[in-house]
Parts: structure tokens; C-alpha cells; sequence
């Protein structure tokens, strides 16, 4: 966008993926967070995330009932951090506000990130406290998750922290300029650095509908963090090998020495017993790099992060931009 344009002065960005329910109420309470934190100079980016309810017939609605209103229809369901990414591209706001729309993270937030912006921060990030409405298993292994990047990954990123930030445009220009697909933006954003201001906070229950992350999202996003921001798994593999190899070693020695002196090796059991526990941490090794060559040859093809299937601004479609 060339500089002569004028930029609103916040733009608030939210992926949706069947959120049909809360969109209303969301909308309303973000817009009057926007207004109390900034000004009438606010845009809303609701992106629909290839939805299968009446997601997008909502966002057209509240588009054409509201003027600050955006939609944005991703051809198909890319996933929250592409999603996001979609709603960043489409942001031209001079601070970006990214949030669930879930109702999760309290859009009255805003007030206290733009005040704290005012003082100079790049990026405020929501941390949360305590998280209201989840299951244990939600809690136990999110916590589990965050304690393993941090120790695995070379980049602090914080932990009990989820996309719900403020960003100014330098951050996310930078971020929009990040070329991978595979995307982790918590992590991205902490390893762009600048002046990363913490605010503490009690994540609310769902106001409706239930969450769109199942275990295999999970544990694929889990994958996608570790395996973009460490490559200690990788090396964990090398040190196994090498232990393994000096075991295997020594064995061998020692099976040729019994047969030299005669002693004729019995017993199938500790035969059986190495060769499965040898090929167990081979084949772990090869998964290892499996993960990383995958992740490789997706990076490689470089195919577009997400398709975006119609713009609606008041209600009419706009035209997509094209580039
Ligand atoms: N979401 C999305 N695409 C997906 C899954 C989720 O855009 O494939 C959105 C969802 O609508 C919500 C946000 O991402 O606004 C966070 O998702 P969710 O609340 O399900 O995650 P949780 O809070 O349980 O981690
Ligand atoms: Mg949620």
C-alpha cells in the first residue's frame, strides 16, 4: 500500500471458524472496546475460515449493518494460523489487534495494550493466568507443550501466551514478510523482537460453541512449533545413533569374543531383546527427520498460504486485490 494512503489507526483481526453464534455479540464488544481505546478510526477483519455454518452469511450482515466491518472469505478451511495470516494481509491498520472470536480473550483488553503501546511497545501480548471452561487435558498438556518449546527452542517464547496481541505495523510488516507456511505466530513474533510487553490475564470460558482444535490439531500444530523453532529433536537423533552404534559395538565385540574362546552364544531372548530396541531408535531417528524433510519439501513447493474467495466490505463484495 503506497505511504499517501491513510491508515486507519487500529485494525482488529479475528479468524472464525464456525463461530455463527458469538459473531454478534463479539463484534459489539470489540467495537466498543475500539472506540474507548482509540477513536472512530478502527477497522473489524472477520476472516471465515472456510466455515460450514452461517458463518459467513453473518459477516455479510454485520458488514452491511456496520461500516467498520470487514469480511474475508478464505476459499477453504486453512486453519487458525493461516487464517490469522489472511486477516494480518488484509489489516491496514496502523496497530493490529489479533484475536479469537471465541469471546475467549476480553476484547476490554484493548484499552490497557494500546495505553502500554502508547509508552513505546512493539507487540503486547496477552499472558493468561488462569483459563476458565477447559478440560484438564486441555490445561495439563498446553502446559506440558509450552514447557518443552521453551526448553527445545533457541527463541524465548514466552509461555502461557496465545496469538491474542497488539502489534504495530512495523511487527507486522515483518511478519507478513516471513515466507513460511507452516506458521507459528506467537513463536514468529518473538523471534522479530523490538520492545515485547507482557499483560497477565484470565482467559474466559467459550461464549459459544466448542473449541475447533481436536488432538490431531493439536498435535500437528505442537509438531509445527517444535519442528520450526528447534532443531534439537534432529540432534537428539544424531546422540542416539552414536550411543547406539557404540552399544552395537561392544556387543559384537563381545559375541566374537565368546566365539572364539568357544563359548557359543544362547539364548534368542537378549538376541530378539536388541534387535527390536535397536530398530525402535532407528526408526524414531527416521520419523525425526521424516518430520523435518516433510516440513522441507511443503516449504519448498511454495504454494500460496491461503486463497481468499470474495472480500465484503457494507454488505458488497470488493474487489480482491491482486498481486
Ligand atoms: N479457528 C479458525 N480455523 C480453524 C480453527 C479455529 O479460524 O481451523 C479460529 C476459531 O474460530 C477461533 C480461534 O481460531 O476464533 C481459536 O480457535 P479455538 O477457540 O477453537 O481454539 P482454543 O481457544 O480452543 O485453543
Ligand atoms: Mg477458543
Amino acid at each position: 500500500m503506497p505511504a499517501s494512503i491513510t491508515r486507519p489507526r487500529l485494525s482488529i483481526v479475528a479468524p472464525c471458524h464456525n463461530e455463527e453464534e458469538g459473531l454478534d455479540l463479539f463484534c459489539r464488544r470489540v467495537a466498543a472496546a475500539a472506540a474507548e481505546a482509540c477513536c472512530d478510526a478502527y477497522e473489524i477483519i472477520l476472516v471465515d475460515d472456510g466455515s460450514t455454518d452461517g458463518t459467513w452469511e453473518k459477516i455479510s450482515a454485520l458488514s452491511r449493518d456496520h461500516e467498520a466491518i470487514l469480511g474475508v472469505r478464505l476459499l477453504r478451511n486453512h486453519g487458525h494460523q493461516l487464517a490469522a495470516t489472511a486477516g494480518l494481509a488484509t489489516a491496514r491498520g496502523e496497530r493490529v489487534l489479533l484475536i479469537d472470536a471465541d469471546l475467549q480473550d476480553p476484547p476490554e483488553l484493548l484499552l490497557m495494550m494500546m495505553a502500554i503501546m502508547d509508552r513505546g511497545a512493539d507487540v503486547v501480548y496477552g499472558q493468561r493466568q488462569r483459563r476458565q471452561g477447559e478440560t484438564w487435558f486441555k490445561l495439563t498438556s498446553a502446559s506440558a507443550f509450552y514447557r518443552l518449546l521453551s526448553r527445545l527452542s533457541s527463541v524465548a517464547i514466552p509461555r502461557d501466551t496465545g496469538d491474542f496481541r497488539l502489534m504495530n505495523r512495523r511487527v507486522v510488516d515483518i511478519l507478513l514478510s516471513m515466507p513460511e507456511r507452516e506458521r507459528f505466530i506467537r513463536g514468529m513474533v518473538s523471534w522479530i523482537g523490538g520492545k515485547q510487553v507482557a499483560l497477565p490475564y484470565e482467559r474466559d470460558p467459550r461464549y459459544a460453541g466448542e473449541t475447533k482444535y481436536s488432538l490431531r490439531k493439536m498435535v500437528s500444530f505442537a509438531l509445527d512449533a517444535i519442528t520450526s523453532f528447534s532443531t534439537v529433536p534432529l540432534r537428539v537423533a544424531t546422540w542416539l545413533g552414536l550411543i547406539t552404534a557404540m552399544v552395537a559395538l561392544a556387543l559384537l565385540v563381545f559375541t566374537l569374543a565368546s566365539w572364539l574362546i568357544g563359548h557359543t552364544v544362547t539364548g534368542w531372548a537378549s538376541l530378539m531383546a536388541a534387535i527390536t530396541t535397536f530398530s525402535a531408535i532407528q526408526l524414531i531417528g527416521l520419523g525425526v527427520i521424516g518430520e523435518y524433510l516433510g516440513r522441507l519439501v511443503q516449504e519448498h513447493k511454495g504454494r500460496p498460504m491461503f486463497m481468499v474467495e470474495a472480500i465484503i466490505r457494507h454488505g458488497d463484495l470488493a474487489e480482491l486485490p491482486v498481486d
